[in-house]
């Protein structure tokens, strides 16, 4: 791992539940020795810790609700207070979400994690990370996230329907993260959530440098996600897979 840059991990990419083995959203931004997981659905915490020790987690952030975001989170509370009763752990996890769902106060638990709260003002110093935050189109409450390190940006989608502001938070960032539940000939069959084609769009008109695919579904061939992408994007564009690490 490179300490001066800023590294992603892909832990989970699967939409609504985890593909054999692997996970749905987690992915785990480092720099400087600081670790920040975002999201933590359900297959996450298994996968994580084949490389990356859970006592190394400074903050964990989550975009909504939903099982497939936060489902390995409640696990992972119980890890803190394992570690911490055994001494291993000094003090607890902040974990930062939105304030409009009645699921916010699930972050805190005891003294081993406390929930931090955050809105489209908000804007996030967590470590060398500065994180800032779009309200999405997604059935319950759902934030975007723009983390910047140094010169560096890394817009996260979260689970979104297409909306022009998404472009705007986007603007030249290095990668987007960007949700792709739906193939294009899908485009608009299930409200809040973009197709490929959506996604590509708002990295060209963003006109981000790369893109990621991510929050995939579970039919049909992912390839095709990609080749439907290319044809809106003309960047560098991949497909999010469990263990993909790169150097932002
Ligand atoms: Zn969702």
């Amino acid at each position: 791992m490179d300490y001066k840059k800023l590294n992603l991990t892909i832990i989970g990419h699967w939409g609504a539940y985890p593909g054999p083995g692997e996970a749905t959203s987690c992915y785990l931004f480092s720099a400087e020795g600081y670790n920040l997981l975002l999201e933590c659905g359900s297959g996450a915490l298994s996968l994580l810790q084949k490389k990356h020790s859970l006592l190394n987690l400074d903050a964990v952030t989550v975009s909504h609700y939903h099982a497939d975001h936060i489902a390995d989170l409640f696990c992972l509370q119980y890890a803190v207070r394992v570690d911490m009763e055994l001494g291993l752990r000094s003090s607890g996890l902040p974990i930062y979400g939105h304030t409009e769902d009645p699921s916010f106060e699930k972050l805190t638990y005891k003294n081993f994690t406390t929930g931090y709260g955050f809105c489209e003002d908000t804007e996030l110093a967590l470590g060398p990370f500065t994180l800032t935050f779009l309200k999405t189109v997604h059935p319950d409450p759902c934030y975007a996230v723009k983390l910047t390190y140094g010169n560096k940006s890394v817009v996260y989608t979260a689970d979104t329907g297409y909306f022009d502001a998404l472009i705007d938070f986007s603007r030249e960032a290095d990668l987007l993260l960007c949700e792709s539940s739906l193939y294009e000939e899908y485009r608009g069959a299930i409200p809040g959530h973009l197709s490929t084609g959506e996604a590509a769009e708002i990295a060209q008109k963003g006109r981000c440098h790369s893109l990621i695919l991510t929050h995939l579904p579970h039919f049909g061939q992912h390839k095709n996600l990609l080749e439907q992408a290319r044809k809106g994007f003309t960047g560098p564009i991949q497909l999010a897979e469990s263990g993909l690490s790169l150097v932002i």
